[in-house]
């Protein structure tokens, strides 16, 4: 039985991932936001994206954020709002589609990472094993992009 189809019948709703927001979300994010795309459209690296229900949401496929805070600028209903350190709660996450974990020598996401967060473990009888270091990672998304295998995957932390 397919999941939407068992999903009826259980009353449960789909399990589908919220949009990441851009940085320095509020809280009340929803609330707030207008749906101007004035963050949209100021940001350098075109990575915000009109998402769900014209809400912005990000999209790492072709770039990064580089924190520059543009976005929070832009936005007049704060409904982003640098008021904190943490800008998300985005982390890289390597699946097991990346070609070092079949024998191919690769190190281009670790390249990549101006964070230095993900490290690659000599390991005998295998090419090097990528590491990532959770605690250096800022979910900025350098690492997707150039990826050959599409392996990585920038995922929201859980509360
Ligand atoms: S902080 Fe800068 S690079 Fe990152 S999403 Fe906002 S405008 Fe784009
Ligand atoms: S600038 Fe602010 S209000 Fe406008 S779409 Fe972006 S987040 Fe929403
Ligand atoms: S998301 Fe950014 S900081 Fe994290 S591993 Fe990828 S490039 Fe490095």
């Amino acid at each position: 039985m397919d999941t939407s189809r068992r999903n009826l019948l259980f009353g449960r709703k789909p399990q589908v991932p919220p949009e990441p927001r851009p940085p320095w979300a509020s809280s009340n994010f929803i609330d707030r936001c207008t749906r101007c795309g004035d963050c949209v459209s100021v940001c350098p690296t075109q990575i915000i994206k009109v998402g769900d229900a014209g809400f912005p949401t990000v999209d790492f496929s072709h770039g990064e954020c580089t924190f520059c805070g543009d976005c929070t600028s832009a936005c007049t209903p704060k409904a982003l709002e640098q008021s904190t350190d943490t800008p998300w709660a985005l982390q890289a996450s390597i699946t097991d589609r990346c070609l070092a974990l079949h024998g191919v020598e690769c190190r281009i996401c670790g390249e990549a990472c101006d964070e230095r967060a993900i490290h690659f473990q000599l390991a005998i009888g295998k090419v090097a094993q990528p590491q990532l270091i959770t605690e250096q990672c800022t979910g900025c998304g350098a690492c997707l992009a150039p990826c050959p295998s599409n392996s990585i995957h920038i995922l929201e932390l859980m509360a």
